[in-house]
């Protein structure tokens, strides 16, 4: 069987602990639907796991991958459009109470963007995708402005999710239960080398750490 040993040794990791201890669990979700109260919109990048990052468990988090964690702005063209279709079913649906984006650091999509490289097929699918952050390259200046290049794509990764939080309510059914109080939005940031989690404030709009004391008892010697 040409099956990916890791992902049979993962399952088999599954049987013997989280569906032994979590069964009930599993069956009560089988019989009455999922009725997660919030929905994340992440990268696909693999060291980004949503529900790694916040410890959910099945049931929890209602979870929409791509690259870059983007939603394009609403447009009700008839096409297939997998992000909205998410955003339909979770809002419409399922009622989520909160809508995180959740961004961070090192995001191969936001560096494809700032590096003008060449497409990597004739379809250059990732330029077309990414080409969505425009407004945000716009909003943050030049790249000469920063410090470092680094700098200049935290920016961005930054900026992006405050777009991405712009387009999501241009969504009719985003903007009225937003209005009426019924849906939160965020915008969340996770840099993976401290495993340090940042959250936007509303009315500051800066990034500021979360649960800050706790993440420094745990990663008391960083390395990086
Ligand atoms: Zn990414």
């Amino acid at each position: 069987m040409n099956f990916p040993q890791r992902l049979i040794d993962g399952y088999r990791s599954f049987c013997d602990g989280r569906l032994q201890n979590e069964q009930d669990r599993f069956r009560d979700l089988a019989e009455h639907g999922q009725s997660p109260e919030i929905m994340v919109i992440g990268c696909c990048d693999s060291r980004v796991s949503p529900e790694a990052v916040f410890d959910a468990s099945p049931g929890e988090l209602f979870v929409v991958r791509n690259v870059a964690n983007l939603v394009p702005p609403y447009t009700p063209d008839g096409a297939q459009r997998a992000v909205s279709a998410a955003l339909e079913f979770a809002v419409q649906v399922l009622k989520v109470k909160h809508i995180v984006v959740l961004g961070h650091g090192q995001c191969g999509g936001i560096r494809a963007y700032a590096e003008h490289g060449k497409p990597l097929s004739p379809g250059d699918f990732i330029g077309k995708w990414m080409d969505m952050i425009a407004p945000a390259a716009k909003s943050v200046g030049a790249r000469e402005q920063y410090a470092s290049l680094s700098d200049y794509l935290t920016a961005l990764e930054h900026q992006s999710l405050v777009t991405t939080l712009d387009n999501l309510m241009t969504f009719p059914c985003v903007r009225i239960l937003v209005e009426r109080k019924k849906l939160q939005l965020h915008a969340a940031y996770f840099a993976v080398g401290t495993g340090i989690l940042s959250v936007r404030d509303p009315e500051t709009h800066v990034f500021a750490p979360i649960a800050g004391a706790r993440h420094l008892r745990a990663f008391k010697q960083p390395r990086f």
